[in-house]
């Protein structure tokens, strides 16, 4: 049965070229990036899914007043399986983001050029490698009449490029009923260039606005004033112990310590000769899952506190963004095994699991309790202009799916 699949989706580039250009034609954007939302795109998906015979597909729409329709669309449809109680999912992302500065691009990004295996396009690679891998999977099922072991289940989200807050999260949030506790999740939208790495794990982020109060003065005179830079400097350079205290490892992850970097500084004063009363600086921390970021915070405080002390200046932390880690999909979940022998079969490397520097939708389903892989073969040109993806990558990707859902014994 998984030979049959996977000999049929070899046959299946023409598909996959049309899928693409349609998909290519049709910008996504949601309104933080200057966009109508996905509703034209959705509903294109909506129309080729059950031209497919793909059907019912369900809409989520997700309320939200600065779209002209008014509702970010979510589209979930379910191949059934001979087991009707579990689901593969594959969720894949319908929006895209801005192609930027266009003249910085060779090709118009929003029509589909081909150059031998490689495809160009704004979206190509962000997320419709995925997203077409797992229609072409799904189609192919259906050209078979293939009944898989277990219910197929597309999902096709908005949002994700812009928080999730009208995509994922919002469909685990007031969907949850669409998923059973046994199900398996796949992510196809990360990944790396060899196809091996297989991402179970994210650190926790959090971003820091440190706020150094001084005293303004002319340089000539620095007793005068209280030197918010060099207060600044101080904190930064203290900041550094945050890697000896919080010095756990855990190789799952490149790299396997937390990090805690000092990152953007805002200007302060305009001129050489005076001495500045006001430094704005920030950290960007990522953080192993073992330790709550609390206790990370804490020591940061303790660390202005003692700025503060020595240097006169006072020191206001604020945390602009934070994202504590879900728990790790385990490493002998269903999902996972299966995908790292599918991966092993069909591309024959040595598939690894990772943990990777935090941010993916599979948190909100790890928060969720379900077991979710972030999984795709990806050159990684996503966001930059002359985006591209390989068109024996896609159809790779969609065996792995196969041999994922159908089994490779
Ligand atoms: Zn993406």
């Amino acid at each position: 049965m998984l030979e049959r699949c996977l000999d049929h989706i070899d046959t299946m580039t023409s598909e996959l070229l049309d899928l693409q250009k349609n998909l290519v034609s049709i910008p996504a954007l949601g309104p933080l990036n200057g966009g109508h939302g996905e509703k034209q795109k959705a509903d294109w998906l909506k129309g080729r899914l059950e031209s497919m015979g793909l059907g019912p597909v369900r809409e989520l729409n997700a309320p939200d007043q600065s779209v002209p329709c008014g509702y970010r669309p979510n589209l979930a449809t379910v191949l059934p399986g001979e087991d009707n109680s579990r689901t593969l999912w594959i969720i894949s992302h319908i929006d895209i983001v801005p192609p930027g500065d266009v003249s910085l691009w060779d090709t118009d990004p929003y029509v589909l050029e081909r150059d031998g295996d490689t495809l160009m396009g704004r979206g190509v690679e962000d997320n419709q490698q995925g997203m077409v891998s797992s229609l072409l999977l799904a189609k192919a099922l259906k050209d078979l009449a293939i009944t898989p072991p277990m219910n197929l289940g597309l999902l096709l989200v908005a949002d994700e490029e812009t928080g999730s807050r009208f995509g994922l999260e919002y469909v685990v949030r007031e969907h949850a009923d669409l998923f059973g506790k046994d199900d398996l999740f796949l992510v196809p939208d990360s990944g790396s260039a060899d196809g091996s790495a297989v991402e179970v794990a994210e650190k926790s982020q959090c971003w820091i606005r440190a706020e150094v109060n001084g005293k303004q003065c002319h340089a000539s005179s620095p007793e005068q004033g209280r030197n918010s830079l060099v207060a600044a400097a101080d904190l930064i350079l203290r900041s550094r112990a945050l890697y000896d205290i919080f010095d756990k490892e855990d190789p799952l992850f490149e790299p396997p310590m937390s990090t805690f970097e000092p990152t953007k500084k805002e200007a302060n004063v305009e001129n050489v000769n005076t001495l500045p009363g006001r430094d704005v600086f920030y950290f960007d921390c990522r953080v192993l899952p073992d330790y709550d970021l609390d206790e990370v915070l804490a020591e940061l405080r303790r660390m202005a506190d003692a700025v503060e002390k020595e240097r006169g200046v006072r020191i206001v932390l604020e945390v602009t963004q934070r994202e504590q880690a879900a728990s790790p999909t385990p490493q002998d979940s269903d999902i996972v095994v299966r995908i790292m022998k599918a991966v092993q079969k069909i591309y024959q490397v040595q598939p690894r699991p990772v943990g990777i520097g935090g941010g993916t939708v599979a948190a909100f389903l790890r928060r969720a309790g379900h077991h979710a892989v972030v999984w795709a073969k990806i050159e990684h040109t996503a966001h930059q202009p002359n985006e591209t993806s390989s068109i024996q990558n896609t159809l790779g990707d969609a065996k792995v799916m196969a041999a994922a859902l159908l089994g490779t014994d």
